[in-house]
């Protein structure tokens, strides 16, 4: 079967804020340049472009994780009228607090360090925000192709000259199914990475185009949430909380979150490094046991669990991002480590730096140039913008914890108020999660623990609500045979969890990965018609407001009960992709 090749001017990979703003402000940008020439202006217009996202999910926002809190900084750049526009803002940040959390007990912080100040600050779910960008995206005819994901790199005399989709009617053995079609060649002048936490295109380039070296090496965190329905009256809308301390030991990095999201519904999450010294250190299993925490027990009770999700988190900071551009390569949001992991925020840098990758796509396509030697500017770009001052401003963060959470307070409090300068020096040193990690004997020298059980209450609920979308067949989903398998199977993906897992198309099954077993789709074409064209046509009329629209834009008046009853849907897919999602869904 012959492989389909198609052509592009520049494609952005991964449909995540970063990719999606990359593509919306180059053809802003194009769009401005031909107009300014068509009034009269010097130069010669840039005939007419291809723009293409290419995205994995079979929905753009289906495998979008974040806690729910942006800077709007970012957004306010791209589209500035974007609340008028219809973004799915759900409220402002209301009130913000931080706790010091022990075993029963907890203690307020009297002043809100810095990064954790949230005031200004808006309550957007991730999955809606980028359906509503890509709508956007695609007003301004750029192409949206889901369905599609970048395997492999496509590269020529060292030049990278696209990516290569992923094949489908492969079986879960890996053979070829009768229905087998190779993935297609996607070619490009100028690819830009946008996969989000360790990239499958990322990872296979990094070697051989040497983007790390020099570099620190990236660490991540597992971050795990769940969006919890409450009782009328329970939820304060834009509330932030943030925890420090329980369930975690002190030489472990992480911490808790509590988001209002909304009138009805409690973003819950908690963020594990994965650089623990414990190789019995379980992401998930900190989250049911933060649950059990009399002050958050107290915010749930009455509540049920109706979304789990879990994503990695890249930590390093600015000396562990690798070199953002190669001959025909940028990278950009968390795939380039634009996250600031004082803040747990990285939305606004993701879509800064998709901005700043197409300001230089742009002198690229008006040069006719996409070598090593002209992309080199992006880097000047992002060291010159805000994003780059923010990053540097907490440069050597995650490294204050090398001592443990007590070191590391006064450290990043001297860090706050010196530019990001530790009491230690500057450009410490970082580590590898797998080299900081001790040997399990040495750890627990009895044997391994028994995976702790939280109280059998809370967590039960998470179990009992994922059993019924995990479709164990034969099975009634309160069985409590199916949440046990379910706590097994959790636990084979959440304990010890490392998000160097699989590769894309690609699931840990018991110690080995096994190709996926994915329901076929429709080739994405260059139409990007992958569904028939409907997601495209929903998507583009929400965005311009176009006639017939099979449902509202998100601004008229049904929206917020249209969330409120998408937020109510229990929902959970599975992740996989770039060996980032282990069970995600879009919010
Ligand atoms: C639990 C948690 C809480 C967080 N809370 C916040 C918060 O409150 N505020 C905040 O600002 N940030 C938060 N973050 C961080 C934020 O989510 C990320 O920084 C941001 O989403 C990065 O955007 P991105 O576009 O780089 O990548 P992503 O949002 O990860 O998007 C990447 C996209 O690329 C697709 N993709 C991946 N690989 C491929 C491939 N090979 N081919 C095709 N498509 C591919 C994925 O499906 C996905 O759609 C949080 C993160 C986590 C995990």
């Amino acid at each position: 079967m012959e492989r389909e090749v198609l052509e592009f001017d520049v494609q952005w990979i991964g449909a995540g804020p970063a990719g999606l703003a990359g593509a919306i402000h180059l053809a802003d940008l194009i769009e401005r340049h031909n107009q300014s020439i068509a009034a009269g202006a010097p130069g010669t217009p840039i005939p007419e472009t291809t723009i293409a996202v290419l995205e994995k999910a079979a929905r753009v926002g289906a495998h979008g994780l974040s806690g729910l809190v942006m800077d709007p900084r970012g957004m306010l750049e791209l589209i500035p009228d974007f609340r008028a526009r219809g973004c799915p803002i759900e409220a402002e940040v209301s009130s913000d607090d931080v706790y010091l959390m022990w075993q029963g007990g907890q203690l307020r912080l009297p002043i809100t360090p810095p990064p954790l100040q949230n005031h200004g600050n808006l309550i957007a779910s991730l999955g809606t925000l980028t359906e509503w960008m890509a709508g956007i995206a695609e007003s301004k005819g750029v192409l949206i192709a889901t369905e599609t994901p970048a395997a492999s790199p496509l590269v020529e005399g060292g030049r990278v000259v696209g990516v290569r989709s992923g094949d489908k009617g492969i079986d879960k053995l890996g053979a070829k199914k009768s229905t087998y079609q190779p993935g297609a060649d996607c070619r490009a002048k100028l690819t830009v990475l946008c996969e989000g936490p360790r990239g499958t295109v990322a990872k296979a380039l990094e070697k051989s185009l040497g983007l790390t070296v020099g570099k620190n090496p990236q660490v991540y965190s597992t971050g795990v949430k769940e969006l919890w329905e409450m009782p009328p009256g329970r939820v304060q809308k834009g509330r932030i909380i943030h925890t420090m301390g329980f369930p975690l030991t002190n030489d472990t990095f992480g911490g808790g979150f509590i988001y209002g999201a909304g009138d009805s519904h409690w973003a819950i999450g908690f963020v594990t490094g994965l650089d623990a010294h414990d190789p019995t250190n379980d992401p998930h299993g900190n989250l049911q046991r933060f649950k059990t925490h009399p002050f958050v027990r107290a915010l749930l009770e009455g509540g049920k669990p109706v979304s789990y999700g879990a994503k990695a988190i890249p930590e390093g900071g600015w000396y562990a991002m690798p070199k953002l551009y190669a001959d025909g390569l940028l990278l950009c949001g968390d795939t380039a480590g634009f996250l600031n992991g004082g803040r747990l925020k990285g939305i606004h840098l993701a879509i800064k730096s998709g901005m700043l990758a197409a300001e230089q796509a742009f002198e690229c396509l008006l040069a006719g140039d996409f070598s090593a030697a002209e992309l080199a500017g992006y880097e000047k770009r992002v060291a010159d913008s805000w994003a780059g001052a923010e990053l540097r401003g907490m440069r050597n963060f995650h490294q204050a914890f090398d001592g443990g959470l007590w070191t590391a307070l006064p450290r990043t409090g001297f860090q706050m108020y010196m530019g990001g300068l530790d009491p230690l020096g500057d450009h410490l040193k970082g580590h590898a999660g797998h080299e900081r990690m001790r040997k399990l004997r040495d750890v627990h020298p009895d044997g391994k623990p028994a995976v702790a059980k939280a109280d059998g209450k809370l967590d039960d609920k998470t179990m009992s609500a994922l059993s019924r979308y995990l479709k164990i067949e034969g099975q009634p989903a309160d069985n409590p045979s199916v949440t046990e398998a379910l706590v097994t199977e959790l636990s084979k993906h959440a304990t010890r969890v490392c998000p160097v897992q699989c590769d894309q198309g690609q699931t840990l099954k018991g110690e080995t990965c096994v190709a996926d077993h994915k329901p076929e789709a429709a080739p994405a074409t260059a139409s990007g018609k992958s569904n028939g064209g409907e997601d495209t046509a929903r998507r583009r009329q929400q965005a311009t407001g176009e006639q017939a629209q099979p449902r509202r834009p998100k601004s008229a008046p049904e929206a917020p009960r249209a969330r409120a009853q998408a937020l109510a849907r229990p929902s959970i897919v599975g992740g996989g992709g770039s060996g980032h999602t282990l069970i995600g869904v879009g919010f």
